[in-house]
């Protein structure tokens, strides 16, 4: 798969993409940007998670002329929420080419928005109804626009906007490049396509296929992302992995999950792309001689890794395809050992978990997370048989004469629970992890296939614990 320096892309938008810790292109994103590069109209059946604003982002970053103060591309969105969302994504996109950035959502004051406008912004990502009111108040023009990007045609289909979008559309010239992103393709939107787009090439993504999946025991845990740290430590405690090796989406992140971990006392290493060669086989053989517990890697740092060790594989990020779940899922469980795999599954990636679902035909138990109590449990089962073994060895032989000495002043007891907090510290800061409802969760959406309303349940579990 090409890389992103063989796309041919800028060196402003090589730094960003840099900075945001992106290490090589999505699927949907090596398909989709050579051909808006070229000035094609696209139209591509992928899902949010696959990288899709960056795909369309990245084309408009090269494009737009930060010289001229008119809005030049036109995100239409169905949500406020998706709008934020894609208008941040895109601001960090820009961020060294000058590109300003606004979104526009009901709900808001209209002030702000006029006033942004006024000062002239390079891309708007907008709700319909509420750019048509702007449009109306003559607050903005789209004779600039030379992208159009309709997001999530099929959700802006459902929630009656396509009227709307029609009459935003027609305020934009006709020699504009248009793009369609929409998970499923449903008649209308076919329609919409040939009515405004010319001769769209169309991307779809992995469809389903039949895929081997390795013989690893697979589960999942709902999660908030700001706590899936958190999640991620009760299951090191309590499932005690000879070695961990935890997926994360970007460098940035990978580096930052390890130093957290060291910080919470893990021996954490991270593994990314940016580490030279002699950094990578230092952490790998550390992690062979069991060294290290918990290896933080990115997809491309762990390529041809060889640990045969692994006993966990744990999604920190879920993958954006099929393909490289069973990937990351089958570095475990090698050389005849068992293996255990566990994604932590974010509301907004819960969509994600379904597609892996559907083309790999296997239905990833959920699972609840260990309460703190059962953590705290296991840190001191884990304490206590590394005490019983180091005992056994007559490990502490040379300190007897010394404890000898104190236990004429101190109680035993006290004596070795003192010794104990010496070496552990206070014992690991836990945090309460709020439950996923199932109301924050992605509403059900179909596979690449379009199988909307497949029957398939795989919504969150009700109750239970933490
Ligand atoms: P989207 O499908 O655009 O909502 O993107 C889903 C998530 O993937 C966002 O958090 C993006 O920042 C992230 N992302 C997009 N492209 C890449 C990439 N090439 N590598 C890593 N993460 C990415």
């Amino acid at each position: 798969m090409p890389g992103f320096l063989e796309l041919g892309l800028s060196p402003r938008v090589l730094r960003a993409i840099e900075a945001m810790g992106y290490e090589e292109p999505t699927p949907v994103q090596v398909q989709a940007i050579p051909r808006l590069l070229a000035g094609k109209d696209v139209v591509v059946q992928a899902q949010t998670g696959t990288g899709k604003t960056a795909a369309f982002g990245i084309p408009i970053a090269e494009r737009v002329n930060t010289a001229m103060p008119r809005v030049q591309a036109l995100v239409l969105s169905p949500t406020r929420e998706l709008a934020l969302q894609v208008a941040s994504n895109l601001t960090e996109i820009g961020q060294f080419v000058g590109m300003t950035v606004l979104p526009i959502y009901g709900g808001q004051g209209y002030e702000h928005q006029i006033r942004s406008l006024r000062r002239g912004v390079h891309v708007v990502v907008a709700t319909p109804g509420r750019l048509l009111d702007l449009l109306q108040r003559r607050s903005l023009t789209l004779d600039a626009v030379h992208h159009l990007v309709l997001d999530e045609a099929d959700e802006m289909l459902d929630m009656g906007f396509l009227p709307d979008v029609e009459r935003i559309i027609r305020q934009t010239p006709a020699e504009r490049q248009t793009t369609l992103f929409s998970a499923t393709m449903p008649d209308a939107i076919f329609q919409l396509a040939a009515r405004h787009l010319k001769e769209p090439e169309r991307i779809i993504l992995s469809r389903p296929r039949a895929i081997t999946v390795p013989t690893v025991d697979q589960s999942c845990y709902l999660v908030p992302r700001e706590y899936k740290a958190e999640a991620l430590v009760r299951l090191l405690d309590t499932k005690s992995p000879q070695l961990a090796l935890v997926f994360c989406a970007t460098k940035r992140m990978a580096a930052a999950l390890a130093v957290e971990l060291q910080g919470r006392g893990y021996r954490a290493e991270a593994l990314h792309g940016d580490m030279t060669q002699s950094q990578r086989e230092s952490v790998m053989e550390s992690s062979r001689a069991g060294r290290v517990e918990v290896l933080v890697a990115t997809d491309v740092a762990a390529r041809g890794l060889d640990i045969s060790e692994v006993s966990h594989v744990v999604n920190f990020d879920i993958p954006q395809d099929p393909d490289s779940y069973i990937h990351r899922i089958g570095r475990t469980a090698r050389a005849g050992r068992s293996g255990e795999a566990i994604t932590l599954v974010g509301p907004r990636e819960f969509s994600l978990l379904r597609v892996i679902e559907n083309t790999t035909g296997v239905r990833i138990p959920r699972k609840e997370l260990p309460t703190v109590a059962e953590a705290e449990e296991a840190e001191r089962a884990g304490l206590a048989a590394h005490l019983s073994q180091l005992v056994t060895q007559d490990a502490g032989a040379s300190f007897k004469p010394l404890v000898e000495r104190l236990a004429q002043q101190h109680n035993p007891i006290d004596l070795a629970a003192a010794a104990l907090s010496m070496t552990v510290g206070p014992g690991r800061e836990r945090q309460e992890i709020p439950k996923v409802s199932p109301q924050e969760t992605a509403p059900p959406s179909p596979g690449y296939g379009g199988r909307r309303g497949s029957g398939r349940s795989f919504g969150p579990r009700r109750g239970g614990r933490r």
